[in-house]
């Protein structure tokens, strides 16, 4: 028997993919975690924004294939960086054309007089290092210091991984003239009835269809010990 402690979509996707009897608890009253929708006033209200962009297409026809094909949005993602009196696209480091005359002659002037050799051990350096100074401290560390709340030179050097959105200079300069949609994101698959739906595709799975990947099974799960937030102690 596995104890699976949460409804959200870690343990539903377990629950559906395990050969294993389970037993799922949940301390809310509703599945989804983070993952949830409220309907209210004709309006869908998620509790978080998600953008869906699965990885591997089968996942993706696993989770899809439960939900109708019209209720299905593929939409393009349009965001903007308010910068003092104007909308720039992001990312930022690809978009300093659209800044005031003269912070762009900055940016543009650090990007390509950034020291040979700059140190690049931390996330925060390798932003000077990969930007230079202008572009570092106009937008990228003071956004992401907020978004990861924390001083950027705690971070490994590749902490996002593929979610930074990553440009050379000759990207950088080509997208002034040839704007292209860079981020990992910029085109994702979204529910009309929110985000729920995800989660309510997976948990509509069980006892029926096994999904098309192996399940992951601790090999050497013998014994462990939950606490709930209902207090409850349970033996596995
Ligand atoms: C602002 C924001 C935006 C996001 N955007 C995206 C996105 O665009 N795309 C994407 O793929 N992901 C996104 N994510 C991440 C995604 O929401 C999470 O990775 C995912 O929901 C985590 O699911 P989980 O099941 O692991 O955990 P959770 O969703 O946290 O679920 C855990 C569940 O366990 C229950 N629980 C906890 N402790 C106990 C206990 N002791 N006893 C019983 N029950 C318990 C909780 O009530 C909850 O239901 C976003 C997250 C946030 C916060």
């Amino acid at each position: 028997m596995d104890l699976i402690i949460g409804a959200g979509i870690s343990g539903l996707s377990y629950a559906a993919a395990t050969g294993n009897d389970y037993q799922i608890i949940e301390a809310e009253d509703q599945i989804g975690g983070y993952c949830k929708t409220i309907y209210k006033d004709g309006f869908v209200w998620d509790y978080s924004g998600h953008f869906f962009h699965f990885m591997r297409p089968e996942l993706r026809d696993y989770v899809m294939s439960r939900i109708a094909p019209d209720e299905i949005l593929t939409l393009q993602k349009h965001t903007q960086i308010l910068y003092k009196d104007r909308h720039v696209d992001f990312p930022f480091q690809m978009n300093i054309h659209q800044l005031p005359q003269e912070e762009f002659i900055d940016c543009l002037y650090d990007l390509f007089s950034i020291p040979e050799g700059a140190p690049s051990d931390t996330f925060k350096q390798m932003l000077y290092a990969k930007f230079g100074r202008s572009i570092a401290e106009k937008f990228l560390i003071p956004y992401n210091s907020k978004l990861y709340a924390t001083d950027l030179d705690r971070l490994d050097v590749d902490a996002m991984g593929r979610f930074f959105p990553y440009a050379d200079r000759e990207q950088i300069v080509r997208n002034f003239r040839h704007p292209e949609g860079h981020s990992y994101n910029a085109t994702f698959l979204y529910p009309k009835r929110g985000c729920i739906r995800i989660v309510d595709s997976v948990a509509s799975t069980y006892g029926h269809h096994r999904p098309p990947y192996a399940p992951l099974r601790p090999p050497y799960l013998h014994y462990a010990v939950a606490h709930t937030a209902l207090a409850l102690q349970c033996a596995v």
